[in-house]
């Protein structure tokens, strides 16, 4: 049977895609149906069509699956960035787990029960919405010429009006709402792309969990914002509805140039400081005696901390309540005494080294962007951290000239690379130096199952390998993995 685009047809759901959607087959015939969840019954609209398979979107739900659920937000088909929001949150974490056994099968070739072993149950959120810390809105006008923020719809940069995203923070829609005031009051024009024409772009809003600061950013398409103190005004009378957070900056963002490139690299302070302060904890992992919902290990404070000083162009975690779990399970399977040199590759701005460097002799971090080498130090400084140094540069570079030129030691290797994972020249190096032990913490199961495989050949044994959510209702999955020296 041939399909051509705007057929319809009934499939079941029967499996996940790697981006959320639902595959099913017509006899014989597989269709990638996007918003469809696995176990529904669909009637599909096909929408492009290849030799062996097809793609398709949901017409209608003939008959829902158990894991189907109302999505929160009613934008979610349009926005595309909540691509499992109609999935439980149960079987949004297994469909994660799923997916990085799977590729540690298929591309790291380990064997199933080997996976099956190794692999510790997911660590879940609390709270799988408002998660956030950062959000970045577009500003423009709608079809009325009326003043709008809100999110690009999936794939484009039509401006879709709406300041109530379900996993940003509550606060942003008051802010939101300030500025457009400001911006109709004052007649402060929005960017308009096309043109070029306009003042304001974006509204960048950042908020530290921990200490309740917020910093606003609004990135304009000129040199000055006019009348200042009108902005000032409405956004420091916010009642933010709660005493624990603050505002603490505001600042513009210079940005004259026609791209997608967010923000400007000129910023000035227009009120408070030019940064806001956050922390992120240090927590013990603790096994449990029995397993529950909310997973077989429980994270507690320590009463340590590291504090993180954020500007609007620093790299900065979004999920910071995941994000200290995270960080807190490498640094347990770092095992580090007090003893060990420790090397923290693709560093970012220090985060995971000055963890380390709390429980190690002495941490050294690599990292190729200039900027966020200064972030660290400075991080590492109102610390007071002593023990960590840090060096710009590839990591596939800096590596094996330290190595081939001084000699380097590691007793331990930290490596948390982009997504597209580790150099083969980085993974050479690391195997020559033998570490004791590798600790991989990976947001991309593909390339970190590819690089598992290369450090097995090289010596090393896959020993734990965790998932963790920091994304969810999104199809992104972080992984941590311990590796150790074969004896
Ligand atoms: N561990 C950090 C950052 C992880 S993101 C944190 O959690 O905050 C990955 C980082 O690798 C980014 O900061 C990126 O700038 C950096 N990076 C990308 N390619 C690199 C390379 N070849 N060598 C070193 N760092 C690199």
């Amino acid at each position: 049977m041939e399909y051509k685009k705007n057929d319809l047809v009934e499939v079941e759901i029967e499996d996940i895609g790697h981006d959320g959607e639902g595959i099913g087959k017509v006899e014989g015939y597989t269709l990638f149906v996007k918003d469809a969840v696995i176990g529904d019954h669909v009637l599909a609209g096909i929408t492009k069509t290849k030799k062996n398979y097809g793609y398709a979107r949901v017409e209608k739900v003939l008959t829902p699956s158990p894991f189907r659920v109302e999505p929160k937000c009613r934008f979610y088909r349009q926005c595309g960035g909540c691509q499992i929001q109609a999935m439980s949150y149960g079987r949004q974490l297994a469909f994660k787990q799923d997916k990085v056994r799977n590729n540690l099968i298929r591309i790291g070739g380990y064997d199933e029960n080997f996976v099956d072993f190794v692999m510790e149950p997911i660590v879940g959120m609390e709270e799988p919405w408002h998660y956030r810390n950062k959000a970045q809105y577009p500003v423009g006008c709608d079809k009325n010429g009326r003043l709008i923020t809100g999110f690009y719809a999936g794939r484009t940069h039509d401006i879709i009006a709406n300041t109530d995203c379900a996993l940003g923070v509550p606060e942003n829609q008051w802010i939101l709402e300030a500025v457009l005031n400001y911006m109709q009051e004052n007649k402060v024009a929005a960017y308009d792309e096309k043109t070029g024409k306009g003042l304001v772009r974006h509204i960048l809003i950042r908020t530290g969990f921990a200490s309740g600061e917020i910093m606003v950013c609004l990135v304009i398409n000129g040199k000055k914002l006019p009348a200042e103190d009108k902005l000032i005004e409405k956004l420091t009378t916010i009642d933010l509805g709660s005493p624990e957070k603050k505002l603490v900056s505001i600042s513009v963002s210079i940005n004259t140039r026609q791209t997608n490139v967010i923000m400007g690299e000129k910023i000035y302070t227009l009120w408070g400081r030019g940064y806001i302060e956050d922390s992120i904890r240090i927590l013990e992992v603790q096994e449990r005696e029995t397993e529950s919902a909310a997973g077989d290990i429980d994270f507690k404070a320590t009463g340590d901390a590291v504090t993180f000083r954020i500007s609007p162009l620093s790299f900065y975690q979004v999920n910071p309540k995941q994000t200290e779990k995270l960080y807190s399970l490498a640094l347990s399977y770092a095992g580090l005494t007090g003893e060990e040199t420790v090397w923290d590759l693709y560093c970012g701005i220090g985060t995971i080294s000055l963890f380390l460097a709390k429980k190690a002799k002495q941490v050294y971090g690599v990292e190729i962007i200039p900027q966020a080498i200064q972030d660290a130090k400075e991080n590492a400084r109102i610390n007071g951290i002593t023990n960590a140094e840090f060096y710009v540069g590839k990591a596939e570079e800096v590596l094996p000239e330290k190595y081939e030129k001084e000699g380097i030691y590691a007793d331990v290797i930290v490596v948390d690379p982009p997504r597209k994972g580790c150099d083969e020249k980085c993974l050479e190096t690391m195997l020559a130096m033998r570490p004791k032990r590798i600790v991989y913490v990976s947001c991309d199961s593909a390339t970190l199952a590819r690089d598992l495989r290369i450090l097995s050949e090289g010596g090393y044994e896959v020993k734990r390998v965790r998932c963790l959510d920091q994304f969810s209702q999104s199809v992104h999955v972080e992984t941590v993995c311990l590796l150790s020296k074969k004896p």
